[in-house]
């Protein structure tokens, strides 16, 4: 075969992988659509779960307070027997009478405190049930957008399955160590491994190449010589 591991398909190579590193790159880049259905269902699951906290500790509170009325209420009754037990005492009536009394107020003042939580009781669960209703409604949009995006990602991986197959095919007649030292210089770069020169120039650094480099690039055999500065293969091209 007349192009078995020559430089120009190394070129080729590079060239590929800068096409697979651009479907990578559009494939992370995820469309404001579906960013933003996303950003707002992960708002409407937080608000959500803090609406449940907060509803949680109100029910708390306002079950212990019942409790501490039913309890009050139990001593006023009690305390109300005793008092009609002990009709015809009236040191005990007086007694009794001035427990009840203390009780009674006890009691209402448990009312009062009552009333403002079973009002934000109602406005949490209201709460709650909004924000349900709210996630409910969107997520048939945002499953329409997920499925949109899975589409979208396919059809990416799809258009990069050609360039691999034809990286495959190049790779398997270069030598195996040049090109795992292109790919330690072409991520060591982040992005060229393999740069062109020009005029007598490195373009991946700008540096002018001694006469020896020059001469080795424009031989253009395997495996390429390196720029002295930045250390990237150098091809001649044309
Ligand atoms: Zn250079």
């Amino acid at each position: 075969m007349s192009d078995t591991g020559t430089v120009q398909s190394l070129l080729r190579v590079q060239e590929l992988d800068l096409e697979l590193d651009r479907l990578r790159g559009e494939e992370a880049s995820i469309p404001d659509a579906l960013r933003q259905a996303r950003g707002e269902q992960e708002r409407l699951n937080n608000a959500l779960e803090d609406t449940e906290i907060a509803l949680e500790g109100v029910e708390k509170e306002l079950r212990a307070l019942e409790q501490d009325l039913a309890g009050t209420r139990e001593q006023m009754a009690r305390a109300r027997e005793e008092q009609h037990k002990n009709a015809f005492d009236a040191r005990a009536q007086s007694q009794y009478g001035s427990r009840i009394q203390m009780l009674s107020e006890r009691a209402e003042e448990m009312e009062e405190d009552l009333a403002p939580l079973r009002e934000r009781q109602r406005e949490l669960t209201e709460q709650a049930s909004r924000l349900r209703a709210e996630h409910r409604a969107l997520r048939p949009r945002l499953e329409a957008l997920e499925r949109e995006d899975e589409a979208r990602v396919q059809a990416l991986r799809g258009r990069g399955e050609g360039a691999r197959q034809e990286r495959a095919e190049l790779v398997g007649r270069l030598d195996p160590r040049t090109v795992k030292e292109y790919d330690l210089i072409r991520r060591a770069k982040k992005g060229l491994g393999l740069v062109e020169m020009r005029g007598g120039r490195c373009t991946g650094c700008n540096v002018m190449l001694p006469m020896g480099v020059q001469q080795k690039a424009a031989q253009g055999k395997l495996p390429p010589v390196k720029c002295p500065s930045c250390g990237r293969f150098l091809v001649k091209v044309g």
